[in-house]
């Protein structure tokens, strides 16, 4: 410090400026409460330390201390059928008996036996083109009976719904009603409807009636499949043409064609493919699946 700056006379606290001495003081304050902080985790045993803690709130047979509750962790932990899965700053891991979650200052700890799981939230990520495919993102509360255990919330992906139900062995409520997509086809009829949404509806001719879907037989057909994407410019598309059947899909039906007849392992392109009408064979994209009005 006096060698790079000599003109500051660092060398002693009452020859420097003031500005000089106050940063002075603060760094030593801030490594001794280091220290302190440090020391009190450090004492019996890190005690203290947060994660100690965290783990001592699961000290009940047959766990004796916060250390065999640690090593029950760890050998779980080494199973290669646990679950894990989010980024590295707030992991979740499901082992046979503990639900864990960690983050970069906290590591939260459930028993599986004491704690039951809500589904208290999703958001839905539509296909678009710079995703390469739709995600919906559950949010789960997990709460535990042990009252030293506070609840914590943990996220994932839908599609991993169904491998997180196979690991945890406690109920799981779904208190917001949430629709969980667990396959990717799913997930595409939500992209697929918000597209449809935006191309222009098409109205009946007078005295044609509509009748019941083909596919499911629960609605009405309500789509009509109308060359519109043609010749608008860059994004002309010679493949589509027209087609002259009777509206007689639902949306959801035809959705789920549109998304039957794609590569499956790569939804990045199922927005911008074609596929053939389901009753006449004539090429379509979603920019001509037109809603009934
Ligand atoms: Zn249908
Ligand atoms: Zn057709
Ligand atoms: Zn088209």
């Amino acid at each position: 410090m006096c060698i790079a700056a000599p003109e500051k006379h660092l060398q002693y606290v009452h020859q420097m400026s003031d500005n000089w001495r106050v940063f002075v003081v603060l760094s030593v304050c801030l490594l001794l409460a280091n220290s302190t902080l440090i020391i009190y985790w450090f004492r019996n045993r890190w005690h203290n330390h947060p994660i100690s803690r965290a783990l001592q709130a699961h000290v009940q047979p047959p766990h004796s201390n916060w250390g065999s509750v640690a090593s029950s962790i760890n050998t779980e932990f080494r199973r290669i059928d646990k679950f894990a899965t989010g980024a590295p700053g707030a992991r979740v891991i499901i082992t046979d008996s503990w639900v864990l979650k960690v983050t970069t200052y906290h590591v939260y700890v459930a028993a599986q036996s004491d704690c039951h799981v809500t589904v208290t939230e999703c958001r839905q990520h539509q296909l678009s083109p710079d995703s390469a495919s739709p995600i919906q993102l559950l949010t789960l509360r997990v709460h535990s009976i042990n009252p030293a255990v506070r609840p914590f919330d943990i996220r994932l992906n839908s599609t991993e719904y169904a491998e997180l139900r196979e690991k945890v062995h406690a109920p799981i409520r779904n208190s917001a009603n949430v629709v969980i997509h667990q396959t990717i086809s799913e997930l595409f009829l939500e992209t697929f409807r918000a597209h449809v949404d935006l191309n222009q509806p098409y109205s009946l001719p007078s005295g044609q009636e509509v009748e019941p879907c083909i596919g499911c037989m629960q609605v009405s057909a309500n789509t009509k499949l109308v060359r519109l994407c043609h010749g608008d410019g860059a994004d002309i598309e010679p493949e589509c043409e027209q087609c002259f059947c009777r509206p007689m899909w639902c949306l959801s039906c035809l959705g789920r064609w549109f998304a039957s007849r794609q590569d499956q392992q790569r939804p990045e392109t199922w927005l911008s493919s074609r596929v053939p009408c389901p009753t006449c064979r004539a090429k379509f994209c979603i920019l001509d699946v037109c809603v009934i009005h």
